[in-house]
């Protein structure tokens, strides 16, 4: 059976052109950049070549990058950097309680440390009202998070606006961005924020790799202690062969990049009505417009988001549950919840992401099978008896 994968949010197989560049940075030019001679020097080469790529991707300049493990390093960095090198001017910090953990947990992490932080509400769709945001602010106020889009519901949040109120406060301002980067336009000055983190392996690049922008003259203190790598931001031989690969996805990404969007808009559209159409008593979370391109969130009542997922598998077809942030935890989704969903609603959802290699034949194959595993499951539901 042919495997239909429609989780690109959660990870992007290595394109092959990226797993082509990286493959001679582990055997053939392995030195250490740190070192003088030629071999150390060729690598060193290499990160400020991908450095400059991954820079013109998001507007930025070159030394305003910083590489990191990925989405996660960037996330902590930028928030406990933030905080720990702006504590005497404040304690507060604004956020939402849509974010990835990577930010929530961060954010709990600093709060038991003594710092203050306000989660703003979102609407049904999941939306900041960049008003809330203004009134939030303190004399405290140090920083204000709030991500580009969401990973589950795939809204993309008003960050220009939120930018513009946090420069005319003088706070700081990070987006998360690991679900955009590489695959909407970008632009930290047309965003207007400080610190921007974004992650390789969802836009066909290797993992463990990812990048946190920092706009020149943010106070920020460093994470990793032990070399002077990245400027001293960020202590640690690095990872070449990745930041390499993060550099030539970056490069296929902005030249696929406004192609793609017209493409997966089209076929997230075409699941979307589909869905809606051949399965009764569901609903679309998210906006129908304001959400990326390959996002699809759906909450279909009377039956389980793991049954589907665990149906469609035996289908070949891999999708996510947004009732749990990982497979292992049976938590209704804390991002699906704070739009207004009941726990139930949360527990029905399914998320499909499309990508570069979903075709339209993949879709009419979701579009047949779905509706057949909603009624298998309904029909033996406790719950649809319940909901009767
Ligand atoms: N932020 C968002 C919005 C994400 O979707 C993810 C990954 O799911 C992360 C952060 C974490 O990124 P990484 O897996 O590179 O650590």
């Amino acid at each position: 059976m042919k495997q239909i994968y429609l989780d690109y949010a959660a990870t992007t197989p290595t394109h092959p052109e990226v797993a082509k560049a990286m493959a001679p940075y582990f055997t053939d030019a392995f030195g250490n950049p740190s070192t003088l001679y030629s071999y150390g020097q060729e690598a060193k080469g290499a990160i400020e070549e991908a450095r400059v790529k991954v820079a013109g991707l998001i507007g930025a300049q070159d030394e305003e990058i910083v590489f990191t493990s990925g989405g996660t390093e960037a996330d902590n960095f930028a928030l406990k950097g933030v905080a720990y090198a702006n504590e005497k001017r404040g304690n507060h910090i604004i956020t939402t309680p849509i974010e990835h953990h990577a930010v929530i947990e961060t954010c709990k992490f600093l709060e038991r440390r003594g710092f203050r932080v306000t989660y703003l509400p979102v609407d049904g769709y999941g939306l900041v009202d960049p008003d809330d945001a203004r009134r939030a602010i303190t004399d405290k106020t140090i920083l204000i998070s709030v991500m580009h889009a969401n990973n589950e519901i795939g809204i993309i949040e008003p960050i220009a606006e939120i930018g513009r109120i946090a420069k005319e406060a003088g706070i700081y301002f990070h987006t998360d961005a690991v679900q955009t980067a590489g695959h909407i336009p970008v632009d930290v000055n047309k965003l207007g924020v400080d610190l921007l983190s974004m992650s390789s392996h969802k836009i066909y690049g290797p993992k463990g790799t990812g990048a946190l922008y920092i706009r020149k003259g943010t106070k920020l203190l460093a994470l990793m202690h032990g070399g002077e790598q990245e400027r001293r931001r960020r202590a640690g031989t690095e990872n070449i062969p990745a930041i390499v690969g993060l550099g030539k996805t970056v490069e296929l990404a902005r030249q696929e990049m406004s192609g793609e969007v017209v493409r997966l808009t089209y076929l997230r559209d075409q699941l979307i009505k589909g869905l809606l159409k051949r399965i009764d008593h569901i609903h679309l979370n998210g906006h129908s417009q304001t959400r990326l391109p390959n996002n699809v969130n759906v909450s279909v009542d009377f039956v389980e988001g793991e049954s589907m997922v665990l149906n469609l598998d035996l289908e070949g077809i891999c999708a996510s549950t947004g009732s749990a942030c990982s497979s292992s935890s049976l938590e209704p989704s804390h991002a699906l919840l704070a739009t207004g969903l009941s726990p139930e609603q949360a527990h029905g959802s399914l998320r499909l992401t499309l990508g570069k290699w979903t075709t339209e034949e993949e879709i009419s194959r979701v579009l047949e099978v779905l509706p057949q595993i909603v009624a298998k499951l309904r029909a033996m539901s406790p719950l649809l008896k319940v909901g009767k």
